[in-house]
């Protein structure tokens, strides 16, 4: 009993006592106490605001429990790849080259990986997953935390195997995480703030909210997390002034704000159109009056 407790907190364990953890939140409690400073309170601490950031808090805490299935598909991964000896980049590749330059390839690597998973999740098929992110009806640092297990399954899965497959050092994947879930807690705050001259490159909170918007035009462009340029060179980038649409996917029906049906979500939707599926099917062998 005890080992089966202790394996269900291992991700709460794993979750808080690592400093990428505290250093996110220090951010979104810094920007928000900033956002209050300039006069910004009514918009961040909203009713809104607190509804749509607690049903986020208690996904994530499902997700914690949930997170040593993360680590031992993930880990298996890396062992069934290693087994199998799938030609690599070896890790001597990148001796001698100057931290810098891994650490920005590292980056370029995840993104790549992030767009290409963020796109499969946009997809009919994968979308019951990922309309849980799109949810949040109050877009702010903590969405970033509002993403269904079966997402943080496919996403580590496909970024680990690229950056290991090129060799990156372990640090380095490490620092890279890091450095996304900063820059995806900043994407997500409720500010209109864009880069100017550097919107192809680094992605503004601007970027992310037209993601965001319930909006068609905006539907499935700005896949990417960090890097814009991968929008533009596979034709889903999106660019309009301040977005001042509504945040959320009430097209679909979906719940805002009620955690239990937020983490069922993914198999009602797919439930729903297995069952639309079927009523077409059977029209179609209707006989002709
Ligand atoms: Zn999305
Ligand atoms: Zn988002």
């Amino acid at each position: 009993m005890n080992e089966v407790l202790s394996i269900l907190l291992l991700g709460y364990r794993e979750f808080f006592a690592n400093p990428k953890t505290w250093a996110v939140f220090a951010f979104i409690a810094g920007f928000t106490a900033l956002a209050c400073a300039i006069g910004l309170r009514k918009r961040v601490l909203s009713a809104a605001a607190l509804r749509n950031t607690g049903a986020t808090l208690a996904v994530l805490s499902v997700n914690l429990l949930l997170a040593p299935v993360v680590y031992v598909i993930a880990g298996k991964m890396l062992a069934l790849y290693a087994r199998f000896g799938i030609p690599s980049v070896s890790q001597e590749f990148w001796a001698g080259v100057p931290w810098i330059f891994i650490a920005l390839a590292g980056l370029a690597a995840k993104d790549f990986a992030d767009y290409w998973s963020h796109r499969l999740l946009h997809t009919p098929l994968f979308w019951p997953i990922h309309a849980v992110h799109h949810s949040d009806t109050h877009v702010n640092g903590f969405t970033t935390f509002r993403v269904h297990v079966l997402e943080l399954v496919l996403m580590n899965v496909a970024y680990i195997t690229l950056l290991t497959w090129l060799g990156i050092p372990s640090a380095m994947i490490v620092a890279a995480y890091v450095f996304a879930s900063m820059h995806n807690a900043y994407i997500h705050f409720e500010v209109d703030v864009d880069h100017g001259p550097l919107n192809w490159l680094i992605a503004s909170p601007r970027f992310h909210r037209w993601h965001h918007a319930d909006y068609p035009p905006a539907y499935g462009k700005n896949l990417a997390n960090m890097i814009p340029l991968y929008d533009i060179l596979f034709g889903t980038y999106y660019r309009a002034g301040p977005c001042l649409e509504k945040m959320g996917a009430e097209r679909e029906g979906i719940p805002g704000t009620d955690p239990a049906r937020l983490i069922l979500l993914p198999f009602t939707l797919w439930a729903r159109r297995i069952g639309q599926g079927l009523r077409a099917l059977r029209r179609l062998a209707r006989p002709l009056a």
